[in-house]
């Protein structure tokens, strides 16, 4: 069965005895893995230990960021040959908050991109417009423009066995999701625009919406056909809220 996959997004939230309960309670509901790929990425500074408390259970860690460098004199950085070391299979590159509060640009997500597949780490890429590109009804347009870059700096294999995140950045921790019109829309070109150029690929790229999933839109946006999953942030925090919602589609 092609499971939809979710990922919780921690990001800077959390210690060592919120990740431990964390995983403990999610653990326990074992039915959710069933149907569903449940992914988490806790700040980077846990994997290890969350790790170490997944074991035995279905439950997959996602590293928050990855360095473009494989070693060196790159103080605070983490790199791809580490979270392989620890088993580390996905990582997030080009979340809108790393381009905003880390000026990530296009050329450091690509070269990202090939780090993480060198080392056998899927990447989950995110792509997405800004509030005046989506009012301007260029969402599709933006989209087009961040994935032809990868695809022309590097070529269309670069997409092969990625999880392509759709998050509209003024949906992001604001509260105002896209409605499952427009998303669906978006997933259904991005798949065509893909196809257009290889038609093999697609069936190696999974396509997720993030952005402002709660417990009232969740279950519209999971069960669209063109939505292989959802990055979930503040809504993932509290273990209790997490399970909340995905017992609302279970
Ligand atoms: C995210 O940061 O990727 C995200 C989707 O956050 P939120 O769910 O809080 O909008």
């Amino acid at each position: 069965m092609n499971k939809k996959i979710i990922i919780a997004n921690l990001k800077l939230n959390g210690n060592v005895k919120y990740i431990k309960k964390y995983i403990e309670i999610l653990k326990k509901y074992t039915y959710i893995n069933q149907k569903y790929r449940i992914l988490i990425a806790p700040p980077i500074l846990y994997l290890y230990l969350s790790n170490l408390i997944i074991k035995e259970s279905q439950i997959k860690l996602v590293s928050q960021n990855i360095d473009k460098n494989i070693s060196g004199s790159f103080t605070g950085e983490i790199s791809g040959e580490m979270l392989k070391d620890i088993n580390i299979k996905y990582v997030i590159i080009g979340h809108s908050e790393r381009k905003k509060y880390h000026k990530e640009n296009n050329i450091d997500i690509l070269n990202k991109i090939i780090i993480a597949k060198k080392f056998n780490i899927k990447p989950i890429i995110c792509i997405g417009e800004n509030i005046q590109d989506y009012e301007n009804k260029k969402s599709k347009k933006i989209c087009k423009k961040q994935i032809k870059f990868l695809i022309k700096n590097n070529n269309i294999n670069i997409l092969k066995n990625t999880i392509l995140a759709y998050e509209p950045i003024w949906a992001i921790g604001t509260g105002k999701n896209a409605n499952i019109k427009h998303i669906s829309k978006i997933h259904k070109y991005i798949i065509k625009y893909i196809t257009s150029i290889n038609k093999n690929i697609i069936k190696k790229i999974k396509i997720i919406y993030g952005g402002s999933i709660n417990k009232k839109n969740i279950y519209n946006i999971i069960n669209n056909k063109y939505i292989d999953g959802l990055l979930i942030g503040k809504s993932s925090w509290k273990i209790e809220n997490f399970i909340k919602i995905l017992n609302i589609i279970e």
